[in-house]
């Protein structure tokens, strides 16, 4: 078109003039679309940039959150192993590592409403050391304790895998005998009197022993723990008075 422009032979042209203005309108235009395309090339590599920025950043923080996950997970099962040993040494008697009271009333409570609902009875024995105030005053305090830690494995050997044992406080200790008469528990209950008969504690060169008196009762349909356990004090009551190294019943049961 510019050569035909230059041309002198169309000097004269009539459609000379509108050519002219056609091309400068083309030529106008086309810088135009060039324009147009830089702008458009250069937002579409930004929005690219963009996008890729995002995605890095996204990447970033879903690396970052899943570590947190990760982390709090691993302190959630923390909290939940340090949870379970709280409650299980709640529980526990520091000294012996038998049952404490508290988890020995919540058996007993336990096994009063399961009596409630199955109709099984079952029996608790308090046991107390005969004499323990002599073992603390002729051997000390550290000795007693010591005592009353192999009184303990005592207790836990002598009685089956379904029976229970705890320290009910002091030189006391509680049996629960679940799903037994009394008559099942006389002869257990006598094998343990025998047992902690049978112990010796070396001391030095003396060799300690002891014995325990217990009192046992059958819980009665109705009954509440408390009144099971004042009966089983009661008949704990009268094996001291009848002499101790004994197990009896409280009086009125047979
Ligand atoms: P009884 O035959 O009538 O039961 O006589 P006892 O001397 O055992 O009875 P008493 O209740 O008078 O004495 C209990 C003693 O047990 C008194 C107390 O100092 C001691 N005792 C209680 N708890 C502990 C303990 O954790 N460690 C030690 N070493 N002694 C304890
Ligand atoms: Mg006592
Ligand atoms: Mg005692």
């Amino acid at each position: 078109i510019e050569a035909l422009l230059a041309d002198p032979a169309y000097a004269g042209h009539p459609l000379r003039e509108a050519l002219d203005e056609l091309w400068r309108q083309t030529q106008e235009q086309m810088a135009r679309i060039e324009r147009v395309t830089q702008i458009s090339d250069a937002y579409q590599s930004m929005a690219l940039k963009r996008e890729q920025g995002l995605y890095e950043r996204f990447d970033r923080q879903l690396r970052r959150l899943s570590r947190i996950a990760r982390i709090s997970d691993h302190y959630q099962s923390m909290m939940r192993d340090l949870n379970q040993t709280l409650e299980e040494t709640a529980r526990r008697d520091p000294l012996t590592g038998l049952f404490n009271r508290r988890a020995l009333m919540e058996m007993i409570r336990r096994q009063v409403q399961r009596s409630a609902r199955t109709g099984q009875g079952f029996v608790v024995a308090m046991l107390d050391v005969d004499h323990f105030k002599s073992v603390n005053d002729r051997y000390g305090h550290d000795t007693g304790d010591r005592v009353l830690v192999e009184l303990a494995n005592v207790l836990l050997q002598s009685i089956r895998a379904t029976d229970q044992c705890g320290r009910w406080g002091g030189e006391e200790f509680l049996l629960l005998l679940p799903d037994t008469s009394l008559t099942a528990a006389q002869p257990a209950l006598d094998r343990v009197v025998a047992g902690v008969r049978a112990l010796s504690v070396g001391v030095g060169d003396e060799t300690l022993r002891l014995t325990v008196s217990v009192g046992m009762a059958d819980h009665r349909l109705g009954e509440t723990f408390s009144e099971t356990l004042s009966r089983a004090d009661q008949a704990l009551y009268l094996a001291k008075h009848d002499g101790r190294d004994r197990v009896a019943l409280s009086a009125g049961q047979s």
